[in-house]
């Protein structure tokens, strides 16, 4: 038996009634509610206002039936409508902003997965320390301007989509830099992103063993940031500053990727460290997770951003990935929730996946 998230009073309606698999209309959860259909279960999306009507484009994607509430923010006022529904709630990164971190983490209806992550999640602080105790590798990190010996990004707390951070291409680029909040002066590492989709499953017995459970590797993407992306097309980045243009990062789409294979030993590496780290730290991160990083021309993978949850690049792949195809077919990390989800009431272990 692994470790208990949750108290038996909190999943036992889960293990009478089959759950309804539930989640915020946004973000990844066409792909959440497919894999609850394909899986068997019900689906409930959650919504602001009425549905919204893209949905009726997406009939497999479409949940099974609609919570309208006036604002996502209330949430947790529909306690009980959602206890009636018998809803497990599946966090993905909207979830969690749309609801609030404090009000996610009292919702008091089954949550997929650990919540405690969000604590180490949401303070970069605590992200930092949890993945550097866990022997992960990380940008350098510059105390003061004067420290910077060489391409720097300035990061601004809770700066939504890297609006406002600030690109340096040296030390003298950070001369008379005034920061306009709360940040960090990170090294600006040159390679290439990844964003490793992985899944930790406390429940499985075979694979690539983590822990008690076994860590899989269901896909990778890139991300289509606007408008840094694009920004060559343009010309050089000063050029563009004296232009008044400043680089973002505001997603806008996702693209597939597969890398070398001969980096996939490190790839694993890095996702065990992160998972055995959890586990001492807070009990351990069940089920969907991105690790966010760079490889370099050294073939060192840095990693800048770790997201707890289901993240939008899984979307590419509702039918597989060249990674998941050699796990299961079709299996996209919406179904594999569902498929724990499924796994944790017929061995009456609900308790380790839900909190
Ligand atoms: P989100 O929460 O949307 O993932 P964020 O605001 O937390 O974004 P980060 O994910 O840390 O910001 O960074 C946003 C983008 O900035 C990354 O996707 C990457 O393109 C770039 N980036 C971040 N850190 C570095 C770094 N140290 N070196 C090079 N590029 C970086």
């Amino acid at each position: 038996m692994g470790i208990a998230l949750s108290t038996p009073e909190r999943v036992a309606p889960v293990a009478a009634r089959l759950p309804t698999i539930t989640t915020v209309c946004s973000h990844s959860s066409l792909q959440i509610f497919h894999g609850a259909r394909v899986e068997g279960f019900r689906s409930l999306g959650i919504c602001a206002g009425a549905p919204p009507k893209y949905y009726d484009a997406f009939p497999l994607g479409r949940p099974d039936s609609f919570l309208s509430v006036p604002s996502l923010q209330e949430v947790a006022s529909q306690t009980q409508k959602l206890k009636d529904a018998t809803a497990v709630v599946v966090p993905h990164g909207s979830f969690v902003e749309y609801v609030g971190p404090e009000r996610f983490a009292e919702l008091d209806v089954p949550v997929f997965g650990n919540r405690a992550v969000i604590a180490w999640e949401s303070d970069r602080e605590k992200e930092r320390e949890w993945l550097d105790s866990a022997g992960v590798q990380m940008p350098r990190r510059f105390a003061t301007p004067a420290d910077v010996d060489g391409p720097a990004i300035v990061k601004y707390y809770g700066a939504k989509g890297g609006k406002g951070f600030f690109l340096a291409k040296n030390r003298e680029a950070l001369d008379g830099f005034q920061p306009s909040g709360p940040h960090v002066i990170q090294e600006y590492v040159l390679g290439t992103r990844y964003y490793l989709h992985f899944f930790y499953s406390p429940l499985s017995t075979d694979g690539y063993r983590v822990g008690s459970g076994s860590l899989e590797l269901l896909g990778m993407d890139r991300r289509d940031e606007a408008n840094i992306d694009e920004l060559y097309k343009l010309g050089a980045h000063e050029e563009l500053l004296r232009a008044g243009i400043r680089p973002t990062f505001v997603v806008t789409g996702n693209v597939p990727v597969v890398m070398r294979e001969s980096l996939l030993p490190q790839v694993f590496d890095v996702g065990a460290r992160i998972i055995e780290k959890s586990i001492e730290l807070f009990g351990g991160m069940v089920g969907p997770f991105c690790v966010e990083g760079i490889m370099t021309e050294d073939l060192v993978f840095k990693v800048f951003e770790i997201s707890t949850r289901i993240v939008a690049g899984t979307n590419v792949y509702v039918h597989g990935s060249p990674y998941s195809d050699l796990v299961a077919p079709d299996l996209s990390m919406g179904r594999r929730i569902a498929l724990e989800l499924k796994r944790g009431r017929a061995e009456g272990r609900l308790q380790e996946i839900l909190s």
